[in-house]
């Protein structure tokens, strides 16, 4: 068993990724299909208004980390979630069994943020995140390098041999830690 973990029986997923690269649909696609838990963890925040104020330069909420953690650790501790989250830097390493890391192109980005009707600066800041690769290098400073899986998902076919690709995994994890 892995060091300070409590759960061997079900792994757990982190879908992260900049906003549009398709963290919610992907989450909620794996969750189906090999029925684990999808742990969308904004809304989680807006449940419980796990806010420590307002981000004037970023217009976003500043999330309460510690409450929204203590919220996640007892489902997490369970195993069997996907969780659904842009970041992953402030997660216990031991959490997860699989980041998966989705990426998309400017031009892809771009279409799906304006879809949104985001503001302009707002887009502008989301597609230099995902150019600069923020979240990968995020991902691999915080998790082990096995651990850490990037994925184009601009297309339906990369959608679903993403799709394809985590369900292999899923049985093979189950494989290996079969009592
Ligand atoms: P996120 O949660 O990362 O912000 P969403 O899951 O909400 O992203 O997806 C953003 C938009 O892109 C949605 O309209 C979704 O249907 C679409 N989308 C997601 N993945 C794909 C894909 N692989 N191909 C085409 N459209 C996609
Ligand atoms: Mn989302």
């Amino acid at each position: 068993a892995q060091k300070g973990r409590t759960w061997a029986t079900r792994p757990n997923v982190l879908v992260c990724g900049t906003p549009g690269t398709g963290k919610t649909e992907m989450s909620a696609a794996i969750a189906r299909k090999v029925k684990m838990q999808h742990l969308n963890v904004g809304d989680l925040a807006a449940r419980l208004d796990a806010y420590d104020g307002w981000d004037e330069d970023r217009q976003c909420h500043i999330l309460n980390e510690d409450r929204v953690l203590d919220e996640m650790e007892i489902l997490v501790s369970k195993g069997g979630c996907v969780v659904d989250y842009h970041a992953c830097d402030f997660f216990p390493e031991r959490w997860f069994d699989l980041v998966l890391v989705l990426r998309a192109t400017t031009e892809v980005l771009f279409d799906r943020l304006t879809a949104r009707n985001y503001a302009h600066a707002k887009i502008q800041e989301n597609l230099q995140c995902e150019i600069m690769q923020v979240l990968l290098d995020e991902a691999r400073d915080n998790y082990p390098e096995p651990v850490v899986v990037e994925v184009q998902n601009n297309t339906r076919l990369d959608f679903d041999s993403t799709i394809d690709r985590v369900v292999r995994w899923h049985d093979q994890w189950l494989r290996d830690h079969a009592p």
